[in-house]
This record gives structure tokens, sequence and C-alpha cells, in this order.
């Protein structure tokens, strides 16, 4: 098991309605020192790549996402899920339906901060049906800027998400991959890092 898998194993409850929680070290009580070595361990896998900007969506992605961004040296940008006064100008605009809340949201980011000349490297904590991702991928896009892949902290393995994603053709990396669970027993099983 890689650090992450230990993390959850340890601290991750499995809870009914294929939810994993992990808020006590990832995303509510956040654990600095585990936040960077996944920033470490995505600029492992995709330092190969130019990355000009990392991209993810408010809330739980956005220290992840600091932390990778401070590993390549590029700013985060976050998808905004409200329209706030303080966006001006041209917006990029898109519609993502939350795993969590069961709603769908409109998730903005202003078109000044991601252009075409962008290699945009795409961050987010969970990924269960790819939502949240296709709207991030599509965001990017219709920006004009090349996706050179995608970095989760947990996919949860059985949901369709992953095989969707990767099926498109997209570079998508998961530290940790749940292959089942099991909110009776507590039991969480990964499948086979490479
Ligand atoms: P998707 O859009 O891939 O269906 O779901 C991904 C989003 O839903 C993530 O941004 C994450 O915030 C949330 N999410 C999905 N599954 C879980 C889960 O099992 N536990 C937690 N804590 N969040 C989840």
């Amino acid at each position: 098991m890689n650090f992450l898998e230990e993390r959850i194993v340890k601290d991750g409850v499995v809870k009914a309605g294929n939810v994993l929680k992990v808020d006590s070290f990832l995303n509510h009580q956040m654990d600095i020192a585990l936040l960077e070595e996944i920033g470490k361990e995505f600029k492992r896998r995709f330092g190969h790549k130019k990355i000009t900007k990392v991209l993810t969506i408010e809330a739980s992605g956005i220290g992840i996402a600091c932390f990778v961004a401070k590993e390549f040296g590029v700013p985060m940008v976050f998808a905004k899920k409200t329209v706030s006064i303080n966006i001006d100008g041209e917006m990029l605009v898109t519609e993502v339906e939350s795993f969590t809340h069961k709603n769908k949201n409109r998730v903005i980011v202003a078109k000044r901060f991601i252009s075409p000349d962008d290699h945009v490297l795409i961050i987010d904590d969970f990924l269960a049906n790819g939502c949240a991702l296709q709207g991030l991928i599509s965001i990017a896009e219709s920006a004009g800027a090349t996706v050179e892949g995608l970095g989760i902290a947990i996919e949860k393995g059985f949901q369709f998400g992953g095989r969707a994603i990767r099926n498109l053709g997209y570079d998508l990396e998961s530290l940790a991959i749940v292959e089942s669970m099991d909110d009776t027993t507590g039991e969480i099983v990964f499948a086979p890092q490479k």
C-alpha cells in the first residue's frame, strides 16, 4: 500500500451510499504534511509534461491543488460554484452534478485565467461518476487550453467515472483506487498500483 492508501485504511470511514469519509485528514481537517506528499507524488507522475496551470473545483479540491501547483511552480485556478460579484469580464461556464449533494451547480472560471496557450493539469480529491472532472475538462477545452492530465487523490473504481475519462483518451492518474468498500465491516480493498 502507498502512503495515501495506508492513511485511508487508518482514518477513512465507509458510509452507506458509496461514500468514503476522509474529512479527518483530506477535505475538512487537512493534514498538511500529507497534502505536501500528494503534491510531490503528482509532480513525480506528471513531471515530464509541460504544465502551466493547475485547475480544480471548489471547495475540497483546492487544498490538494495548491500543493500540486507549488510543486510545478505554476498558478492554481479553481472553478467557482457561485457567481461572485467579484468576477468580472468573460466567463467560462459549465454545469456539474454533485455526487455528494445530488444537486447541479453552475461552475465558472474567469476567461482571463485560462488561455489557449495553457497546458492544464486538473486535480480533485475524489472521482466517482466523473461529473466534476468532465466539467473541468469542458472549462479548460472551451478556453482552447490543452488538458495534459488529470490527478485524483481517491478514485472509486467501482463507479464509472474513471473508465469513462480514460476511454476518452485522457491521462488520468489516481493515487488510490478503491476497488470495493463495505459500510458494514468498514473493509476497503484497493486496486493494485502500477
Ligand atoms: P463525481 O463528479 O466524480 O461523481 O464526484 C466527484 C466529486 O464528488 C468530488 O469533487 C468530491 O468532492 C465528491 N465525492 C464523490 N464521492 C465522494 C466520496 O465518497 N466521499 C467524499 N468525501 N466526496 C466524494
